[in-house]
């Protein structure tokens, strides 16, 4: 039975209202044109959409436009859901038929969405070290002889690596430029890949929807800092996550700041994505900012229920609301 017929990600809530179905897409698909044509009007989120369905082992593509795009590339992001709740992310770039994938937890998704499309791989990116981002990396390396490309920070806990990259960086992705930014926080050699001409991020563990990761070695104002960098890029950037967490985050969110009505409508979407096993990912900036309690450590409804006092600067309240949230239960 094929299946599917709507985009589903949290980057529509902003673009257009739909109805959802209830397929289950094992994969979908941004195609964005090489270039980054503007048309002078904020048109956000206006993408052509494709999405694909496997669940026969058959696959369906859908085109979808909401209205006028702005964003032009040839790059092509196809979600990849790996282990209980991670995403690796298929790169491919139509013209060269170069492909990169981010962050395989696990190789199997992987060479498995490759072989359904007949591609091999070049390059593997990771954001991080920890195994459920890098666990794919040897034996993707071993089969399709790709290059591994993490961070100059963790060279020595990258395994393969062989490009290494620091904060500043231009790499390029089959002609797409590639922006290295240090994000660090949740280990200390995190890296976040900014492809500007697609208006696309990949935050690994760093930036979640409606969260950040953890602090396992590195301190709130690290995250902080990490956080309003990648804060600080276009309202329209899609943000790709290393994982599906955008639910139970929701709840979080919510409980610290119940009268704000995006992330109410936000979050209503989200359990209806999920109630349907549909992800959440790509979010956006824009989505971010206005409802991540993380990209708003100064408002004064979450720091009123957190207690956390009007003098304390944000990275104090960051702390506070990620310790909340680390002992929050749903
Ligand atoms: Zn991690």
């Amino acid at each position: 039975m094929q299946a599917i017929s709507k985009v589903s990600s949290a980057a529509s809530f902003f673009r257009c209202s739909r109805k959802l179905t209830s397929h289950q897409p094992c994969v979908s698909q941004l195609s964005l044109r090489k270039g980054f044509v503007s048309n002078g009007v904020l048109n956000l989120f206006s993408s052509p959409l494709k999405a694909l369905c496997n669940a026969s082992g058959r696959s369906v593509r859908v085109s979808r436009f909401c209205s006028a795009s702005n964003i032009s590339s040839s790059l092509q992001i196809q979600l990849v859901p790996c282990l209980a709740d991670n995403y690796a992310y298929i790169l491919h770039d139509e013209d060269t038929g170069t492909v990169g994938v981010v962050d395989p937890s696990e190789a199997a998704p992987v060479m498995d969405a490759l072989r359904k499309n007949g591609r091999e791989l070049t390059y593997i990116l990771n954001t991080h070290h920890h195994y459920d981002h890098t666990g794919g990396n040897l034996e993707l390396k071993d089969r399709y002889g790709a290059k591994v490309v993490g961070s100059a920070v963790d060279r020595k806990r990258i395994p393969g690596i062989d490009i290494a990259l620091r904060d500043g960086d231009k790499w390029e992705f089959a002609g797409h430029e590639v922006h290295v930014m240090e994000t660090p926080g949740h280990t200390i050699g995190h890296i976040s890949f900014y492809f500007p001409g697609a208006r696309a991020v990949f935050t690994g563990d760093t930036l979640f929807s409606l969260s950040c990761g953890k602090l396992f070695e590195g301190t709130p104002e690290q995250m902080l800092d990490s956080l309003q960098r990648i804060a600080d890029l276009p309202d329209d950037t899609s943000v790709y996550c290393g994982h599906e967490y955008t639910l139970s985050n929701s709840k979080f969110a919510l409980s610290i700041e119940p009268s704000n009505e995006v992330l109410q409508s936000y979050a209503a979407y989200v359990a209806e994505l999920r109630g349907k096993k549909l992800p959440t990912i790509p979010t956006t900036m824009k989505m971010e900012k206005a409802c991540n309690p993380f990209l708003r450590t100064g408002n004064m409804d979450i720091r009123r229920v957190l207690g956390i006092p009007e003098t304390a600067d944000e990275a104090e309240a960051l702390g506070v609301i990620r310790r909340a949230k680390d002992s929050f239960k749903a």
